[in-house]
């Protein structure tokens, strides 16, 4: 199956279960995550229509989409930031994203202000909440959210929602429903959750954002964009 097959099929998968729930479709957005997948597909999924994309390191979505010529040819490209963010990237992430999923302590939500006021850009942010409290996984704690929420507001960033990946061996529906609690707590709109393997049960427990790469453009290669 082509790419805008496969994203057609889950465009129908989502349509369905929102109905079923009697959610409005458009409270779903389907973030096709690009990161090292060849330029015809991505472009086989623009021409399709599809503007919303997901990418993991900074310097593999610069040679993605600003050395490909993408960004100028599609203005109406929305792209999220969904890997983990150095500080020392993060006017780099201001300047090519329009939401960054993964701020998760208070020297990024600094680095991020800073780098938006220098730019003159607001750009979307979401706190990546480590849901399972990892202690390898990025992402803050959830006994340290609300800290983060108030830290961040201060700093007149703009925090919209908030992002979790679930430990690998555990039930991903529990921390589905968990985000969604931690997101009505703070009033924040967005939760960004759910991948190619369980975005049904995300959306039925509330995401907002569903972050889908192989289920769209199969088996990710092995090198980043950067050194092919
Ligand atoms: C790679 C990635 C995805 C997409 O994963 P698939 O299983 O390919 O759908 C989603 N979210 C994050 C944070 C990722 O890094």
């Amino acid at each position: 199956m082509s790419v805008a097959e496969n994203l057609n099929a889950i465009d129908k998968t989502i349509s369905k279960i929102c109905k079923k729930r009697s959610y409005d479709k458009h409270d779903v957005e389907l973030v096709a995550v690009s990161k090292r997948q060849p330029l015809d597909k991505i472009k086989a999924l623009l021409d399709s229509g599809h503007l919303t994309f997901g990418e993991n390191i900074i310097q593999d979505a610069i040679q993605t989409w600003e050395k490909s010529g993408f960004i100028d040819q599609y203005p109406d490209l929305k792209l999220h930031f969904i890997g983990s963010l150095q500080t020392n990237k993060a006017e780099d992430a201001v300047l090519l994203f329009d939401v960054i999923e993964t701020v998760d302590r208070p020297k990024l939500v600094d680095a991020i202000a800073k780098a938006s006021e220098k730019h003159e850009k607001s750009v979307e942010c979401y706190i990546q909440v480590n849901t399972g409290d990892e202690p390898q996984k990025s992402g803050v704690l959830p006994a340290d959210l609300d800290d983060l929420v108030k830290y961040a507001k201060n700093t007149n960033l703009n925090v919209t929602g908030l992002m979790c990946i679930p430990p690998q061996n555990e039930p991903s529906a529990l921390h589905f429903a968990f985000l969604k609690t931690l997101a009505e707590r703070h009033g924040l709109k967005n939760i960004s959750m759910g991948m190619s393997d369980d975005f049904e049960k995300a959306i039925n427990l509330g995401a907002t954002h569903i972050r889908i790469g192989t289920a769209i453009f199969g088996e990710r290669s092995s090198e980043a964009s950067s050194e092919r």
